[in-house]
């Protein structure tokens, strides 16, 4: 089989990719996906909020221009399909400690034009009555966040790319890429696929692929439990999303009656041990369990007299040691026309219009020239020029 471009990884950010090469008139391209059907990786267990709030500007840029992507999916974005995106806000409650460099980021986010402010005690009630703020410094308001449904998301990119003329190739697993006069030789469980250029969006499955090509990826992959609560009848409904600066956690209230817990503690990533994606415990222990449990009665009282938990689950993350992608073509590894988006450390969901939109022009253009991307090299790890974050919360980045 032969195609201009493979693709490999059908997550929300292969998806993404897929389309908007399509988009750009690159038809004649092909999306490999080792699992059932595109989503079968870590997407489908994202909790897939969709935030403007970052301390990186070029990365708080693209949030900000992936916002607006989820906002009008369906429209300007994908048109005719859904990425399931609700709009809940956000309220960001932050410590002391924090205090003074949340000031200096939203400077920063203002000039970028995104909407964030301190709220009063008598604006937060309006907000969100049921958030006791006793260990909070301060609270910022973001409006302009929400959250989407992510295999929906992937799956609406994948479609609107083969209603464009690219394939998906669901259960097939690339094995090795080997270099040909014309480009590349991709071999599968399901044969040989010959294209000119390959882009790898393989997420947490990236390490033994790249390996093979004699590229040392500095990814960890680490486990990311969440929790579930069901919420007493006071508390239904769309809410804003709360980011707990104090205990490094997020609270996202989700359809009617959920509420989905996580924490953003870099700790706890740098201190765990690497997992096997394959094979990594994908429940919740009982002292995690207890630990959200905990947090969450603290800043919503009433979950503590009245919510359930409901059930626990893990994902993984990609993680990067400055948790931002890498975003890199492997022309200093001997493989130009190979690409490569991967190490999404926990945040790589709400990039995705903005990480199909980069690589898209990277294969068909060998440019992207809205802004500078080249700060995502993998070669940043060599020479030390790593992204910096004002805060120590590892996802906030
Ligand atoms: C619990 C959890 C909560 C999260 N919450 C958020 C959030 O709130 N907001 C946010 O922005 N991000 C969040 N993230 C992170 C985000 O979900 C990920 O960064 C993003 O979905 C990764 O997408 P991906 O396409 O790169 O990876 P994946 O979805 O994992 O896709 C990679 C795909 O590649 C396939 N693959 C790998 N190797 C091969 C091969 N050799 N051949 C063929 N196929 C292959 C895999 O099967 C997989 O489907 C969260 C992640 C988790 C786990």
């Amino acid at each position: 089989m032969r195609a201009k471009v493979a693709v490999v990884g059908g997550g929300s950010t292969g998806s993404s990719i897929l389309y908007h090469l399509a988009k750009r008139g690159v038809t004649d391209s092909v999306l490999i996906e080792k699992g059932p059907s595109v989503a079968s990786g870590q997407t489908s267990r994202s909790t897939a909020l969709v935030r403007t709030h970052y301390t990186v500007p070029v990365v708080a840029k693209m949030a900000i221009l992936c916002y607006h992507a989820f906002k009008n999916f369906g429209q300007t974005e994908v048109p005719g399909y859904s990425a399931g995106y609700v709009e809940t806000g956000l309220l960001i409650g932050v410590s002391s400690q924090y205090e003074q460099s949340v000031r200096q980021n939203l400077d920063m986010l203002h000039g970028l034009g995104a909407v964030s402010m301190f709220v009063d005690k008598n604006e937060l009630k309006r907000l969100e009555p049921l958030l006791d703020t006793s260990t909070f410094s301060s609270v910022v308001f973001e409006p302009n966040m929400g959250y989407a449904e992510p295999s929906t998301t992937a799956s609406s990119y994948a479609s609107g790319a083969q209603s464009m003329g690219a394939k998906v190739l669901p259960e097939t697993s690339v094995l090795g890429i080997r270099k040909t006069p014309e480009g590349y030789s991709l071999s599968t469980n399901n044969g040989e696929l010959r294209v000119s250029q390959v882009v790898l969006a393989t997420g947490a499955w990236s390490g033994p692929l790249f390996r093979k090509l004699g590229v040392e990826l500095p990814i960890k992959v680490v486990r990311h439990p969440v929790a579930i609560y069901d919420r007493p009848e006071e508390f239904r409904g769309v809410r804003p999303v709360v980011f707990d600066f104090p205990r490094s956690a997020y609270y996202k209230p989700e359809g009617q009656n959920l509420l989905f817990v996580g924490t953003m503690e870099q700790e706890l990533e740098a201190n765990s041990p690497p997992v096997d994606p394959d094979n990594y415990e994908q429940g919740i222990s009982f002292d995690e369990t207890e630990k959200f449990t905990g947090w969450t009665a603290t800043v919503y009282p009433t979950m503590g007299e009245k919510g359930r938990f409901v059930r626990g689950y893990s994902g993984v993350y990609d993680n990067t040691p400055d948790q931002q992608p890498i975003i890199d073509e492997l022309s200093a590894y001997g493989y130009p026309g190979v690409h490569c988006l991967v190490g999404l450390s926990g945040h790589g969901f709400k990039l995705c219009p903005e990480y199909g939109r980069i690589m898209a022009a990277l294969v068909a253009d060998g440019r992207f020239h809205d802004y500078d991307v080249s700060v995502f090299s993998l070669k940043r790890f060599e020479t030390g020029e790593l992204l910096k974050s004002r805060y120590a919360i590892s996802t906030v980045g």
